[in-house]
Parts: structure tokens; sequence; C-alpha cells
């Protein structure tokens, strides 16, 4: 942060019931399971969970990559647990999920970039719970197409990347990713498939504008269907420093230039997370 700023108003989520959160909370301790919603507190967990929504963290807790806005951690990447994607389908059905998504740390020290696990994880949730769509969000995989492929091949409702800020910054906020390699990745998936794709960014980094519409015009120029926008909110004064707090009323401003691009559903306001509300967009398109 440039200097002291308070948490507007917007931002302050109190949860209330935590009952439905000790619940979760004991199947995903029981299957042995890392989840972002807990791992990184997120605001949005009750809402989520009610929803029965959650966001699942496969191939372990350490990332090859170190994102300067990202809490997490680096370190010796772990041995991939060849039993998780069982455990992990057994989670998505005791907690009756209508809608799970996947995500990973980035994997640059494995071959395939972990995508078999990805693979396998999905065709688990597929071969336990026919009803719940499911939806990966995925690392870049190095730009490695054979590794795409393999996520493609198992068939998941959505693949999400997120591009997560605008081109300028990416040498100082992502410096392992590449901006055309995301974009590209991104067009890839719907060149190979019928599967639906989705991308998100933060704001508040430091970003202007215009930088803003330029982004929102190198995605639409994709083709990808839904579009996540929400604030940065560095996790420790360690990471990142927050620009500044943007206004619900210029997030709404970006969501109407979006949806006039030709996006299929946008979510933009400061609490948006890539996976929240995720299962409002998924039905909201498909029931159109
Ligand atoms: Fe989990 Fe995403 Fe919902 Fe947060 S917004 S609780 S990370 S599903
Ligand atoms: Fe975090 Fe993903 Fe960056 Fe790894 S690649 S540091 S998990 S944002």
């Amino acid at each position: 942060m440039k200097e002291y700023q308070r948490k507007p108003e917007w931002l302050k989520v109190q949860i209330k019931d935590t009952k439905k959160l000790v619940q979760v909370n004991e199947i995903l301790k029981a299957n042995n399971l890392n989840t972002v919603c807990e791992g990184a507190a997120c605001p949005n967990r009750l809402e989520c969970f009610s929803k029965r929504t959650a966001t699942f963290m496969i191939l372990g807790n350490n990332c090859t990559r170190g994102c300067k806005f990202c809490n997490i951690s680096g370190g010796k990447p772990e041995t991939v647990d060849m039993e998780e994607p069982k455990r992990l389908a057994k989670a998505v059905k005791e907690m009756g999920l209508k809608h799970a998504v996947i995500t990973s740390v980035t994997r640059d020290d494995l071959d395939d970039g972990g995508s078999m696990h990805f693979y396998n994880t999905v065709k688990a949730i597929q071969n336990t719970s026919k009803d719940t769509i499911i939806e990966v969000l995925i690392p870049d995989f190095q730009g490695c197409s054979e590794s795409l492929d393999n996520v493609i091949k198992s068939s998941p409702d959505i693949i999400n990347h997120n591009v997560e800020t605008i081109e300028r910054l990416y040498s100082s906020v992502r410096p392992e990713a590449d901006y055309e390699q995301s974009l590209h990745l991104l067009s890839e998936v719907k060149d190979r498939s019928n599967i639906y794709t989705k991308t998100g960014f933060m704001l508040g980094l430091g970003e202007k504008k215009e930088e803003v519409y330029k982004l929102i015009d190198d995605l639409s120029g994709r083709n990808i269907d839904f579009l996540t926008i929400g604030q940065y909110l560095p996790p420790s004064k360690d990471h990142f420093p927050l620009d500044r707090y943007v206004s619900p009323e210029e997030f709404d401003d970006y969501k109407e230039y979006a949806l006039k691009k030709g996006f299929k559903f946008v979510a933009s306001a400061p609490l948006v997370r890539s996976s929240y509300n995720a299962s409002e967009f998924f039905e909201a398109v498909v029931n159109r």
C-alpha cells in the first residue's frame, strides 16, 4: 500500500453462521484436501458453501513460481499424491457440490505440468458425481500444448485461466508468466474444443483505466465466455503493494464495457473472486 488506506465498507464481510464452515472443514480434513477457500480464508466462504460451490487445490501446497500478489508458499514441490483424485471426488460427493472448482499450484518441475493429475481428478469426479459442474482453473503449463490437451481430454465443463493483471504489470507482478502465452492458452481451448472458457483479473495493482479497457479488448478477441474482475487485497505487507481501492461504480463501468465486447457473463465487483458465484455464471449462460 502506498500509504495507509482504510478498508472501505464494501469490502467488509462478517461471517456469522460458522456451523457450515465447521462441517466443510471436517470433510476436508478427513480427506486430507486443500481448498483455496480455507487456505486463503476467503470472505465468501459461507456464501459459496451454502450455494454448494468450493475451490480445491491439488498437487500440493508449494508453488514453483513466486507471483508477488499470491499467498501460496514456495519451497520444494511435493510428490504427486496419486490417491488425491479419488479422495477429492469423495469429498465432492459428501459435500453435495453442485459446482466444483479444481485449481493447483503451478508445477513447472513436472514434465506434464501436473496436467494428468487434473485429468485424473476430473474423471474421478465425473465417475462419482455425474451432475456436478466441473471447472478447472489451470496454470499456463509454460505454453505446452500437450499438457493443455490432457486437460481438454478430461472434458471439464469450464476451463479457466486467469490473466490476473494488465500486460505492463506482468514483469513486476507475475515475473515468470507471459501475457501473450496466457492469451494464447485461452484461444487454444476454443480452437480445440467446445468447452466454456473463463478468465479473470484484479484491480488495484497500479493499472490505469485505459490499460484495463485494453486488457478487456485483448481478452474479447479470444472469444472467452466468462470474465471475473475483483479488488486486489495484499495478503501481507510483504506482498505487492496495494495502489488503490477501486469503487463499485468503476467496477460497473468495466462490466458494462466487457458485456458490450461480447462476453456471455461478467462478474465485476470488489469481492468477486475467480470462483465466486461460479455456478450462477454457468447456469445463466447454459439456460439462456
Ligand atoms: Fe472458495 Fe472461490 Fe468461494 Fe472464495 S470465492 S469461498 S475461493 S469458491
Ligand atoms: Fe500463486 Fe498461481 Fe502464482 Fe503460484 S502461479 S504463486 S499459485 S498465483
